[in-house]
């Protein structure tokens, strides 16, 4: 009988705000536990349910499983072990930030409210979560990939405690992402131990553009953090977006500034997307990807080449400038 495998199940725990779950795929994965809200877990039964849904996984159970039709289900091979520990987690439990970007997915749970004080998840508290997920051996020491994205970090009263908590108990590495409104000196030192990839989002050169975007005026403050980031030791691992929203940003000119102040500002990585809209929500064979996508992707990848920066693009983005406006252009 075929046996199919899952390397996110395996290996990685998603904390959301809402519930627990295998996988940050966008798919609804199996679930380790429904709202949550810090409650006495049952670790057995927590266990159970990474067991179980690999059960599922065959050709006879399939149509059982919340896996059925998932592209990241493969056939497993003689070599594919059911580990006892994660090697990933994603902590994005809270949901408050202190800007607003017009393109933000998570702006249905925050209301559209732009939070300046510092304060705890309105959901549960991860600090104690993760004690007891080391505690009960469920988090891989040695090979950890902590991924924190958020709501924003500097209103997360939990965001340094977190980090601390990591590193007294055993990890790998860090990827934080941030919309580096306000400038964590804790990052800066993970960054000069090469410890984590820090991302952001600035998408423009401009605070008018800014503003229109994120709906804060928070320009100089984002660029001027982002010079002190890039001071650090392994300032290679910054990753800056640009992520292109229709009739604000989706012009050469903004994009030739943008490139040109993160070549002044000593950025090596640039990382083109599109919005979430096209990503997610749009059927593209219906409704057109706009022309000049294009164009633009590839303005964007010649003056990177020129400047001697990374240009990276997510798999789905790239597949999607190929097939709906390269081939336009072309
Ligand atoms: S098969 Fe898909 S839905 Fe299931 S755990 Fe893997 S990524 Fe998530
Ligand atoms: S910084 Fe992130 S969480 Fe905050 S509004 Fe923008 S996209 Fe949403």
């Amino acid at each position: 009988m075929k046996q199919y495998f899952c390397d996110e199940l395996n290996n990685v725990l998603s904390c959301f705000h809402d519930r627990i779950m295998s996988c940050c795929t966008g798919q609804i994965g199996p679930i380790y536990y429904e709202n949550y809200r810090g409650e006495k877990i049952d670790w057995d039964a927590f266990r159970a349910v990474k067991t179980n849904a690999f059960k599922l996984l065959n050709e006879d159970d399939i149509e059982k499983s919340p896996c059925r039709s998932c592209y990241f289900l493969r056939e497993r091979k003689s070599t594919d072990i059911i580990l006892p520990k994660f090697k990933t987690i994603n902590i994005s439990h809270w949901t408050h930030c202190n800007c607003g970007c017009i393109y933000c997915a998570r702006m249905f749970h925050s209301k559209g409210k732009i939070e300046t004080k510092v304060r705890k998840s309105d959901y549960y508290d991860i600090v104690p979560l993760i004690k007891e997920l080391y505690k009960h051996d469920l988090l891989d020491r040695d090979n950890l990939f902590v991924s924190i994205q958020g709501g924003d970090i500097s209103v997360l009263k939990e965001f340094k405690p977190m980090v601390k908590e990591f590193l007294k108990n055993g990890l790998k590495e860090f990827y934080i992402l941030s919309n580096n409104i306000i400038y964590q000196p804790i990052v800066k030192e993970l960054l000069d131990k090469d410890l984590t990839t820090y991302t952001t989002s600035l998408d423009c050169a401009e605070p008018e553009v800014y503003y229109k975007l994120k709906r804060v005026d928070k320009f100089k403050d984002s660029v001027e953090n982002l010079r002190k980031y890039a001071k650090s030791k392994f300032s290679k691992r910054i990753i800056v977006k640009y992520i292109v929203i229709e009739h604000i940003n989706d012009n050469l000119e903004e994009i030739t500034k943008f490139v040109n102040l993160m070549s002044d500002i000593g950025i090596s990585n640039i990382e083109f997307m599109i919005d979430n809209k096209y990503v997610m929500f749009t059927n593209l064979d219906e409704t057109p990807l706009p022309a000049h996508y294009g164009s633009l992707y590839l303005h964007m990848k010649k003056l990177c080449e020129e400047k001697g920066i990374k240009l990276l693009t997510w798999d789905k983005t790239e597949y999607i400038i190929n097939k709906y406006a390269l081939k336009l252009i072309n």
